[in-house]
């Protein structure tokens, strides 16, 4: 959220204009930014923010205040400006070449009329002013060669004007690409429509209930929330599409287009790809520190990586790793969290800043976590899933395909599915956990030493401390696993100590744990088959003690480049049909648990691949 976005939101009683802008865009998008304090920057939104850097700064004369037109309507606490004369200059010259330019980015409101707005650039002469607003674009080719949004956000500006004492008929939109003005009558058609969205937009805030997605909108795929709304996902998911897929069910695949084409077509209106990617730092006694727009990581004087802060999504350090107090401090503020790691590998602290403001979404996760026979529904889905992805791995990989664990395993899904109480599912998941351990080693591979040894033997899951490599990488890969769903459901809004299925206990991200059941088969315990049996990681690549067996620092790097390898793999969505990176699909899953949590969708649809 911007600065000038958070200082609007400080009066919570107000309606700041520039939310009267994404009301009329959009309901639901007004909702998910005012009430529910969600943001994401687009490339649109960063561009309009580079645009619109100079007028944000306040600047030029203060306007003098008119006289009231209301005697009880005192005025507010001033304009926000600097009180020097701005000259006109730079993209103030093309907003205004024959007008003084009176202030820039003043803070005005109008508590009568319950509005509140900054107003780019004010203009004008003694009472008659003319608010300016910034478009980043071209523009429109329209009748009004405008925007209804911009029209309405301005005749708003002109009221909070007049609502001052001033004479305000006009606004004027400059649009920065087309480096032209395009002037707004106020005509008592515009107020109307204006004075109407405020009403409406201050009682749908206040109902408390988020407006439904717009319907295969053109408005979507320019919206800087499409990836938190899932406009098209919800309304499929409303509609009560099947979710939940098993054996012999229409699902979908990572393995190219092994799918029948009944399944209905959703748009994939976000990247299916992040570009920030996380930065691991696990050399010992290495320093982090910020360098402008960069972070730069050294050991002993010698820079060992310069990257720049856009190309970071997570830092995760790991041992004994210093970072800069300001390197911590900018990180967290941009919304990049930065995760402590032990040596061994146990993901051990989280640094965030105070980026998700959805306390709606925190109440009800409290409220469904109360309740015994809604979080039992969510933590049948949770371990179906798992249950169902473990027997897909264990049938894409296994040398000699084992039948009768694959039977048991679906019918195990099934119980699961239908599962009366918490402690039934557990023994569920525990019988499924054996069998598919049990099998687990008919999937290794491993190519053979010089010494023509295989050189590595599962005998069973262990664990605190793994006793052999093969447990050693699975802990290793569970504990990224975790690191990386607790960093997701923080950024959705999530208490990710707070589970359904996994009960509070202290440190223990119980909700991060529910949601990581169903990627477990199919992320970590795929990464681990993966390499070894490509030869990755070899014996050599441990060591092992009295404390454990442990990975060496050259074998967790390599290690974790597979793991990151997997998370950016496109895989099919098995509901929705397009390809996303499973990183992508941590936070879909996330937010449509979100999405039910709200009441949004009958169903949360775990995530089964087949
Ligand atoms: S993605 Fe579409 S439905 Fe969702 S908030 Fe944006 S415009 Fe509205």
């Amino acid at each position: 959220m911007t600065d000038a976005a958070a200082s609007d939101k400080s009066s919570t009683d107000l309606l700041p204009a520039r939310m009267l802008n994404e009301f009329a865009y959009c309901p639901r998008l007004f909702y998910l930014e005012w009430v529910q304090g969600e943001w994401e920057d687009s490339a649109d939104t960063i561009e309009g923010r580079y645009h619109h850097r100079r007028v944000d700064r306040p600047g030029g004369a203060a306007p003098m205040w008119a006289e009231r037109s209301e005697s009880d309507h005192p005025p507010p606490d001033g304009p926000d400006t600097e009180s020097s004369r701005g000259e006109p200059q730079g993209d103030d010259a093309d907003a205004g070449a024959d007008s003084p330019i009176r202030a820039r980015s003043v803070l005005l409101s109008a508590p009568r009329l319950r509005l509140i707005a900054r107003i780019d650039l004010l203009e004008g002469e003694g009472l008659n002013v003319t608010p300016v607003d910034y478009k980043r674009g071209e523009v429109p080719d329209t009748p009004e060669q405008s925007w209804e949004p911009d029209r309405v956000l301005l005749c708003a500006q002109g009221l909070i004007l007049r609502e001052n004492g001033f004479s305000c008929h006009k606004g004027m939109l400059y649009y920065v690409a087309s480096r032209r003005r395009v002037e707004v009558p106020f005509t008592p058609e515009l107020e109307a429509r204006t004075l109407e969205l405020v009403q409406q937009a201050l009682e749908v805030a206040e109902a408390g209930q988020i407006p439904p997605p717009l319907v295969d909108s053109p408005k979507c795929p320019r919206c800087s929330l499409v990836g938190i709304c899932l406009p098209d996902e919800t309304n499929l998911l409303k509609a009560g599409v099947p979710s939940l897929s098993g054996p012999g069910e229409t699902t979908r695949s990572d393995e190219g287009s092994d799918h029948a084409g009944t399944e209905p077509e959703v748009r994939r209106l976000f990247p299916a790809r992040s570009d920030a990617m996380p930065l691991y730092v696990q050399e010992q006694g290495a320093q982090v520190r910020r360098s402008g727009e960069r972070v730069v990581v050294s050991i002993r004087g010698e820079t060992r990586a310069d990257v720049r802060v856009l190309d970071i999504s997570q830092v995760c350090l790991i041992g004994n790793v210093q970072i800069s107090a300001q390197a911590l401090r900018d990180l967290a503020g941009r919304g990049i969290p930065i995760c402590h790691f032990s040596y061994g590998g146990w993901f051990t602290a989280l640094t965030t800043g105070l980026t998700n403001k959805n306390v709606e979404l925190r109440c009800r996760q409290f409220e469904t976590a109360a309740n015994p026979q809604r979080s039992l529904e969510l933590a049948r889905r949770f371990v179906a899933a798992k249950i169902l992805n473990s027997r897909v791995l264990l049938r894409r990989n296994h040398t000699d395909r084992p039948e009768e664990a694959l039977d048991a395993l679906a019918r195990l899904a099934e119980e699961a599915r239908a599962a009366t109480s918490v402690e039934s599912l557990l023994g569920i998941e525990g019988t499924a956990a054996r069998i598919y351990f049990s099998h687990f080693k008919g999937m290794l591979k491993p190519p053979q030493t010089s010494a023509g040894e295989l050189g590595f033997d599962f005998e069973g899951r262990n664990r605190r401390p793994p006793r052999d490599p093969v447990n050693a990488l699975l802990s290793y890969a569970y504990s990224l696993l975790v690191k990386d769903f607790t960093v997701t459901l923080l950024a959705v809004g999530f208490d990710p100590y707070l589970g359904f299925y996994h009960r509070p206990k202290w440190g223990k991200p119980a909700l991060a744990l529910d949601m990581m059941e169903e990627f477990r088969p199919i992320i970590a315990d795929s990464v681990v088959i993966t390499v070894i049996n490509n030869g990755e990681i070899t014996r050599s690549d441990f060591v092992v003690g009295a404390g454990g067996t442990a990975l060496t620092e050259p074998g967790r790097r390599r290690f974790i480049a597979a793991y990151e390898r997997r998370l950016a793999t496109l895989v099919r969505h098995p509901v929705f049909g397009y390809s996303v990176s499973y990183r992508r699909v941590f936070e879909v899953q996330a937010r449509l648990l979100g999405r039910y949590l709200l009441g949004e969708i009958p169903e949360y649809p775990g995530f089964v691949t087949r």
